[in-house]
């Protein structure tokens, strides 16, 4: 199968790397084959996995700019029970060096080639902007995790990174389409979340996971223990909701497959 999916949303905050770690963490612990790409300077999907930043010796920008092996940049059997492409400040030098190669919107798709029917999942942690590393996180993604909080600027922002994907679709990868888009921090409490949740599902109906995943501490506590939620609390309402999560995708991902041999 090995199924590539960036997670994006040039917004900051709105749970990307949370959805990372736990997401990848939850479809590891069904068995899946799963591997976590940190491609955000800021490392914190690397903490969030157990692994020291600072200590860490090869990193995504080994990989993307140095052409070091896969084998010798991954970090396998992290806390997660997933493996793990670290990132760190390192990978800013990456974004500037990726500047002077010839096709450098797809170093990341060419060096996952190799490696990809190796694993059932990969996701992609990106930064929160729409620079090259982004653009080498879609161009190697056979499709997009939009997570979002449902507040009210959320819809424009959602708008933009519609573009972009539409964009570089046609430029670089044809194939590239929206995985899901997932309702994250929520307070069903809150009026407004739920306006913008139910535009959300106007505008993309069946896209909208039906699974959301409710504002809870203990996601927000997990990474100081360099672990996902359910390794640290397994019965708190955030490591059940990414489980629910990872039962969606995998619902939605046989479905697709029976459809496809119809
Ligand atoms: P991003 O990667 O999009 O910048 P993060 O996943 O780092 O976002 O989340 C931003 C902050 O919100 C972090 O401190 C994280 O621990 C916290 N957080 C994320 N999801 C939740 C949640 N469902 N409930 C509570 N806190 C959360
Ligand atoms: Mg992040």
């Amino acid at each position: 199968m090995g199924k590539v999916i960036a997670v994006a949303n040039q917004k900051g905050g709105v749970g990307k790397t949370t959805t990372c770690v736990n997401l990848a963490a939850s479809l590891a612990a069904t068995k899946r084959r799963v591997l976590l790409i940190d491609l955000d300077p800021q490392g914190n999907a690397t903490m969030g996995s157990g692994i020291d930043k600072y200590e860490v010796e090869n990193t995504a920008y080994e990989l993307l700019v140095e052409e070091k092996s896969f084998e010798e940049v991954v970090c396998r059997d992290t806390n997660g029970k997933y493996d793990l492409i670290a990132g760190n400040g390192d990978v800013t030098a990456a974004e500037i060096k990726l500047m002077e190669f010839f096709a450098r919107e797809i170093r990341l798709r060419n060096a996952l080639a190799p490696i990809k029917d190796d694993y059932d999942f990969i996701f992609i942690d990106c930064p929160p902007s729409l620079n090259m590393l982004t653009v080498n996180a879609m161009s190697a993604a056979d499709s997009v995790l939009v997570p979002m909080q449902c507040e009210y600027y959320a819809l424009e922002g959602l708008t933009a990174l519609m573009d972009t994907i539409s964009k570089l679709g046609s430029m670089v990868n044809p194939g590239l389409h929206i995985e899901g888009i997932l309702r994250t921090m929520y307070d069903p409490r809150n009026r407004l979340s739920n306006d913008v949740s139910d535009q959300l599902k106007q505008h993309f109906g069946e896209k909208v996971y039906r699974t959301v995943i409710p504002r809870n501490v203990r996601l927000a506590e997990a990474p100081s223990f360099g672990a996902p939620a359910m390794y640290y609390d397994k019965s708190s309402a955030g490591a059940k909701a990414y489980l629910a999560l990872a039962g969606e995708i995998i619902r939605r991902a046989e479905q697709l497959d029976l459809a496809e041999q119809d």
